[in-house]
């Protein structure tokens, strides 16, 4: 953000000193207000905040769950990861906790790393005010900390969009923003076989990969790409958090 402060500062001053046409300054105005909308947009460009958006190591691959925990589904794929020893990150929507705290109990003691993904997921959730977002964070802590009897210490933006409003949340919160390399776009009408032939020609060592455990096929789709991720990138019982923290 302070980068882009500058570049505008500098921009402002060259039209003035240089007497360029005032058309210049608006064009520039222009490029320079579809930076910052991409940037809300793109999480991994970092324009506001920093996020984690690979693992430290280009040996493997680790694979990320947002919008749970979901009663059924979610069950589900935590046996499909179990069968290949797979730990995961679980990107916790805090309401849904409050739901069923015998599942994030379960999430966590088969190993998996949770994290915040904000209380309500509201659409408006980017549009709050810092102590709103805040009040997030600790109804979310109030929920999952006593269960597993651990801080949370990264949060996940809603919808992957950041602005400098949750730039400051995270300083407050001491929270690290954990977002990805690699969209499945599991959410979207892609069918199962594309997303796996995706995946196989695209992924990389290295990769955080993106999914959603609040989906029927979700286990059904892991199920499918784990042999051949594990083969490829030895996934056998990391915990994320050492592929994503040095601890
Ligand atoms: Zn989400």
């Amino acid at each position: 953000m302070i980068c882009c402060t500058a570049v505008f500062l500098l921009s402002l001053a060259v039209v003035f000193f240089f007497a360029f046409s005032s058309a210049y300054f608006f064009i520039f105005l222009l490029i320079f207000a579809v930076f910052l909308m991409v940037g809300a947009i793109q999480i991994r460009l970092n324009v506001y905040l920093h996020s984690i958006t690979h693992c430290n190591t280009r040996d493997t691959v680790l694979l990320s769950f947002d919008d749970g925990p979901h009663p059924i589904y979610t069950p589900l794929l935590l046996d499909v990861l179990d069968r290949y020893k797979v730990k995961a990150v679980f990107c916790i929507i805090g309401k849904n906790a409050k739901k069923h705290p015998e599942l994030i109990k379960d999430i966590h003691n088969r190993g998996h790393l949770l994290i915040h993904h904000s209380y309500s997921h509201s659409w408006f959730f980017p549009l709050l005010s810092v102590k709103k977002m805040l009040k997030e964070i600790q109804y979310t802590n109030e929920v999952i900390e006593p269960l597993i009897k651990e801080k949370l210490l990264f949060f996940r933006p809603p919808f992957g969009v950041t602005n400098p409003r949750i730039s400051k949340m995270l300083k407050k919160s001491a929270l690290i923003s954990l977002a990805w390399s690699y969209r499945s776009f599991d959410t979207t009408s892609k069918s199962s076989e594309q997303i796996i032939n995706e995946i196989k020609k695209r992924i990389k060592g290295g990769d955080i990969l993106l999914f959603h455990d609040n989906l029927p096929n979700t286990h059904l789709l892991i199920q499918e790409i784990l042999p051949y991720l594990d083969q490829e990138f030895k996934m056998n019982s990391i915990p994320p958090k050492s592929l994503i923290y040095d601890i």
